[in-house]
């Protein structure tokens, strides 16, 4: 064997209970599960009372580029390695960058690293991947934002029956290319433009391949429950399955709407459309600080934008629909309120992150809309805005997964990106024992594998590939923290990627990750 796992508990993904075991690797698959005490291999890990699992499977993030960060940035791009991940499905929230040069870069470049990496289309991002070398390895999602950037720019209306067909073209070569899936922004620029027609006939590109439509759904606040009908419509009429992320009820007003949702979803499981969710197990999200904008103001791109900001009759009018809200429009600003609004990363005004919004000025309004105006929209934030309640009702429930949501951006991003997995471990199974461990393992292997076609990972079984975590029941557990994000977590043993020790002890070695679906 290259490796032996030796008298570890392996709890094989499948939601099985745990069983002393060792487990062989050889060839970057494994080999043997049982007793292998007459076996040898060139590398052993002794794991004795440490649990023996697939690797984490996050099936949410926005490290799409991570792997061209430089040297300075290592702890943000191990950060989700050194939880467990050994993959994670990047693409989401409509923003791929990919294809047609990325366009979407204009209003959307800092969710692609300092230098706006993107690529004409999925097979250059593959190269382009394969030669940096990632940590985790990458399923790629193809963004609807960045399809409908490419085709008709950040352009505030439907596109022509010529532009659809392009859009559905480009989302369709995709998923040829190997792409897990199409995502949607619904409260983004451009995603937001789209009507339900629209976003059904690009869904449709999905069909027969079995990959889901996976959509940041319009509203998570106010029309949560009208979002979850959306969705649900578009998978229904689309006839693909859905899975809507980062399930959510946002803003005081919404808080243990969760209930309502998760019975509309089970409603229509029950009815035969295949709906799915995923959750991070926080009670902030983040995102890009521009998107608190109402679409009116973010329409035809970056420079339309900073003109806007600096009319004054421009921000009165969004002043007032901060204060009045618009209709089918998600007013963030209102459900976090600007002591719930966080700077996390500021690559230009450093020393902002950290500070409320509530902080930057005595108009916080007119203090946001010049810090969006300067920095030309490169800043984000964590928006504190959600009830612990609704966050383990999500975690619970049959339907989801795990995913993150990393943004993996200097600065002070969410300590999501380095404690997702481990504070399930830690915090939701063996402290608050909302979850039995192989149930908790389960939703972050096997059942997110099945979801995105990566049919060779998310157990362990002879064959398989070997993505292997190798983690301490008794004190896994997150220490990321809003103050410090991207502190290592405890207890976690040993990462294994493609057959390769990625982490060992703490320390981070290979970078063995590779982009699946190719
Ligand atoms: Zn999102």
């Amino acid at each position: 064997m290259d490796l032996i796992i030796r008298d570890g508990l392996v709890v094989d993904g499948t939601g099985a209970p745990a069983r002393r075991a060792d487990v062989g690797i050889r060839d970057g698959r494994i080999d043997a599960i049982g007793d292998l005490a007459a076996a040898t291999a060139r590398e052993t890990i002794h794991a004795t009372g440490h649990v023996v699992s697939p690797g984490f499977i996050d099936t949410h993030t926005h490290g799409d580029v991570a792997a061209f960060l430089p040297d300075a940035n290592d702890d943000l791009r191990t950060a989700e390695l050194r939880q467990g991940v050994t993959t994670e499905v990047c693409g989401n929230c409509g923003f791929s960058p990919f294809p047609n040069g990325g366009k979407v870069a204009d209003l959307m470049g800092s969710l692609f690293g300092a230098n706006a990496h993107t690529w004409s289309d999925l097979a250059a991002y593959r190269a382009a991947i394969t030669s940096a070398r990632a940590y985790a390895n990458l399923a790629p999602l193809v963004g609807h934002g960045s399809i409908r950037a490419a085709v008709l720019g950040f352009a505030d209306r439907a596109p022509s029956a010529d532009e659809l067909r392009a859009m559905i073209r480009l989302g369709e070569d995709a998923l040829a290319a190997g792409a897990a899936g199409i995502s949607t922004g619904l409260v983004y620029a451009p995603g937001l433009y789209a009507k339900t027609d629209e976003l059904i006939a690009i869904a449709r590109a999905l069909r027969g391949t079995g990959r889901p439509y996976v959509t940041h759904m319009r509203g998570e606040t106010d029309m949560v429950a009208d979002s979850v009908h959306e969705a649900i419509r578009i998978g229904r009429e689309a006839g693909v399955p859905v899975h809507i992320s980062h399930h959510k009820a946002s803003g005081k007003d919404n808080w243990g709407r969760t209930a309502e949702t998760l019975a509309l979803i089970d409603a229509a499981r029950a009815d035969g459309v295949d709906v799915t969710v995923d959750v991070y197990p926080y009670t902030a999200g983040s995102t890009l600080l521009h998107s608190i904008l109402p679409p009116w103001a973010l329409a035809d791109g970056i420079d339309a934008m900073v003109a806007r900001l600096h009319d004054p009759a421009a921000r009165d009018r969004i002043k007032r629909d901060f204060r009045d809200g618009l209709p089918g429009w998600q007013n963030q600003q209102r459900a976090a309120g600007w002591d719930g609004i966080v700077i996390a990363s500021c690559a230009g005004r450093p020393e902002l992150e950290g500070t409320r919004a509530a902080d930057l000025g005595p108009d916080p309004a007119d203090a946001v809309f010049d810090l969006i105006a300067e920095q030309r929209g490169e800043v984000t934030m964590i928006a504190h805005t959600m009830r612990e309640d609704d966050v383990e009702r999500v975690i619970a429930h049959p339907a989801s997964m795990i995913g993150s949501d990393a943004i993996p951006l200097p600065g002070r991003p969410h300590p999501r990106l380095a404690g997702t997995f481990v504070r399930i471990l830690g915090r939701y199974v063996r402290e608050r024992k909302l979850l039995d461990l192989p149930a908790a393992v389960r939703k972050m292997t096997s059942v997110p594998a099945a979801r995105f076609g990566l049919t060779d990972r998310g157990v362990i079984a002879d064959g398989k590939v070997a993505d292997v975590v190798v983690f301490d029941p008794a004190t896994v557990i997150d220490r990321a923290t809003y103050e410090q994000p991207l502190l290592t977590p405890a207890g976690v043993r040993a990462v294994i990627v493609n057959g390769h020790i990625a982490v060992r002890d703490e320390a981070v070695g290979l970078r063995p990750g590779v982009m699946l679906g190719g």
